[in-house]
């Protein structure tokens, strides 16, 4: 019984790879232990698309090198996107390191593992075409029970000029259609109750796939498990939206009125230069017909500051397209200038300081938009998950306004309840971002 502990860095979809990996290892009799120091396995899933996400793999790394000079840990484990981007590199670099695996590491992490055992220092990071997805691989969930993240697809086909992950995920590989309904149905006869499909863009879902399954038939088919009450989308892209899937999201009542579209700017010049579609007017027009068809919708963006070419003019359009959008949910990135990105010949005209007071004056804005949209809620009956009990009847909770992680919560006082249930809430008081309400009579 070997007790490994897992970090998984990064976003969602990278803690999908980190739960199939887990769910390996449970299934070949290792005890998963959220304590470093028992640790005598320790495996980091990395991220490392942008500098301070390598910065924060690696800190991981020589934090956790601590464990095996002083602690239970005999061996460590560096997987995903940061041994992806840089390799045999790393390994000569950080020689305490056991196994280096690339993402999806899944399918190679016993095999190596016995060779590490062995005495073997490991390193594979195959590329995309001659990666095997897990796709078959059982996982063990480490979000709170009700709720689960579930890919629907790996890699991307869009290469935007400032992005690395199609270089380190590959193009877009959508698994197959019943294998995602296979997945969704054991995950809910498990007690999970809300599904959150991700994927790099999870409206190409199927473009690849013969036949072209569409995201919208994803949905279809995930709505109809009696045992989910929420369905989930993140991360799509608004050229991806469609009559079609704009048309199930409203009507299908288990899919939350929450959309994630990542907009990164309104400028034309800059959208272009980043390889985008789009400009102002026609993002706009999106929205109007979003916020028409779907009255309580709620839309998240996520938006880049200080790309190359950025002059006042156009941080002013991406400030004006803001005011206009009024995003329930924001976040704002500055532009990281990454080695091996299309973006990276363009030369940087925008400087460090300048990027961190853009991204202020957005979320100034950001912060007075919140407050208002957060006011409107004052009075309305929302129906929420409970995420934690944080003692004398007061519960931290999520309706299908908030995404788990990212968004805030919803702060509840009601009477013997437990994570992972429903129950319905009256809004009384509104913050910049959080909301408080009281129970419901049941
Ligand atoms: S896919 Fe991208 S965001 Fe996710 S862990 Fe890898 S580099 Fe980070």
């Amino acid at each position: 019984m070997t007790l490994v502990n897992m970090i998984s860095l990064g976003c969602p979809k990278n803690l999908v790879d980190s739960e199939a990996m887990l769910g390996v290892l449970a299934a070949h009799g290792y005890t998963v232990t959220t304590s470093l120091e028992a640790a005598e396995l320790i495996i980091i899933n990395t991220c490392s698309f942008i500098r301070p996400a390598v910065k924060e793999a690696l800190n991981t790394i020589f934090y956790c090198l601590e464990f095996k000079k002083k602690g239970a840990c005999r061996y460590l484990v560096v997987t995903g996107c940061f041994p992806q981007r840089y390799g045999p590199q790393l390994a000569k670099l950080i020689p305490e390191v056991d196994v280096w695996l690339g993402v999806d590491a899944a399918p190679l992490l016993l095999d190596s593992l016995q060779k590490t055992f062995a005495g073997e220092k490991v390193v594979r990071c195959p590329s995309a075409e001659n990666r095997e997805t897990s796709v078959n691989h059982p996982r063990l969930l480490t979000t709170p029970p009700s709720t689960a993240y579930l890919k629907i697809a790996e890699g991307c086909s869009h290469f935007c000029s400032y992005c690395l992950i199609p270089y380190l995920r590959g193009p877009l590989k959508s698994k197959p259609l019943e294998v995602i309904y296979r997945e969704a149905c054991s995950l809910a006869e498990n007690g999970v109750k809300e599904i959150v499909l991700v994927a790099q863009d999870t409206g190409s879902y199927g473009r690849d796939l013969t036949g072209q399954p569409s995201l919208q038939l994803v949905l279809k088919q995930v709505a109809k498990i009696p045992q989910l009450e929420w369905v989930r989308i993140l991360y799509l892209s608004p050229s991806s939206l469609t009559p079609e899937l704009i048309e199930i999201i409203r009507n299908e009542t288990k899919i939350c009125h929450y959309l994630d579209l990542p907009f990164q700017h309104a400028n034309q010049k800059i959208l272009r230069k980043m390889g985008r579609k789009g400009n102002l007017e026609e993002y706009l027009r999106i929205i109007d017909y979003l916020r028409s068809v779907i009255p309580d919708l709620t839309l998240r963006t996520t938006l880049m500051v200080g790309f190359p070419g950025e002059d006042e003019q156009a941080f002013q359009e991406l400030l004006n397209f803001i005011e206009k959008a009024e995003f329930e949910r924001l976040g704002v990135f500055p532009y990281y200038h990454e080695e091996g990105t299309r973006s990276f010949r363009y030369p940087q005209t925008v400087s460090y300081f300048e990027k961190r007071r853009r991204c202020r004056n957005i979320l100034q804005l950001q912060r007075k938009i919140s407050r208002k949209k957060n006011r409107e809620q004052i009075g309305k009956e929302l129906k929420v998950l409970i995420e934690r009990d944080l003692g004398n009847g007061v519960y931290l909770a999520r309706s299908f306004r908030e995404a788990p992680e990212v968004d805030p919560k919803i702060i509840l006082k009601g009477k013997d309840l437990l994570p992972g249930v429903f129950t319905r809430v009256k809004i009384t008081q509104a913050y910049t971002f959080d909301l408080a309400g009281i129970e419901l009579l049941k």
